[in-house]
């Protein structure tokens, strides 16, 4: 049992009301470029300029201001949505409350993914945290189905250029070789840009096995 994201960085110490901003170099490396809450990666949305600094614990709910531990590197989109949303005391004795990726398993633990793509809460925190930061949200669930989709066809890559390569290995020189070995060039190529393409997909949410 891991949180998703480990802090690396300790930046230099921040100060007034706006000294926060200094931290976003560090964020961005230890959140490993994606937003803390829906996993999209800076890649998906155009690059830095779409994301920005979250007070995890807003400031407005006497979350601290220039504290590392309560920044967190999120997409705009995620950080509109939460706003100043913080569970009451009432919620919190129920269990309702944000999980927290830097401090906890989220993913697996509190919701997973559905076939279709959407989040399905596990627990009173995956219930709020889903829902209070609008997780199922058209665009995530077309980008979760992408994704699973891109895995399938890259493993059906994988298994065709291993058929092909046998069938070469077992008739290296007849009519068909030449056009095996021009399939097996687009193959290699299609299995580099599906796995260029999955290595900044939003990450299969799956339920934790131990
Ligand atoms: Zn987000």
């Amino acid at each position: 049992m891991s949180p998703r994201i480990h802090r690396q960085a300790s930046p230099p110490v921040m100060r007034g009301r706006v000294g926060y901003r200094n931290a976003e170099p560090y964020l961005r490396r230890d959140f490993a470029y994606r937003c803390a809450y829906c996993c999209v990666h800076e890649q998906q949305m155009g690059g830095p300029q779409a994301f920005c600094i979250d007070h995890f614990k807003p400031r407005s709910r006497g979350g601290s201001v220039n504290d590392y531990k309560n920044l967190y590197w999120v997409c705009i989109p995620c950080n509109m949505i939460k706003h100043d949303k913080w569970p009451t005391r009432e919620q919190r004795r129920r269990g309702y409350r944000f999980a927290d990726p830097c401090s906890e398993e989220d993913g697996g633990v509190h919701f997973v993914e559905s076939d279709e793509g959407s989040l399905q809460p596990l627990t009173p925190c995956g219930e709020y945290h889903v829902s209070m930061l609008r997780l199922n949200r058209p665009w995530l669930q077309k980008l979760r189905r992408e994704r699973s989709y891109k895995h399938l066809r890259l493993n059906e890559a994988h298994q065709l250029r291993e058929e092909l390569g046998q069938a070469v290995e077992a008739r290296p020189a007849d009519a068909t070789t030449e056009m095996k070995h021009r399939l097996l060039s687009f193959l290699r190529q299609e299995i580099d840009a599906l796995q260029g393409e999955l290595a900044v997909a939003i990450p299969l949410i799956q339920p934790r096995t131990s």
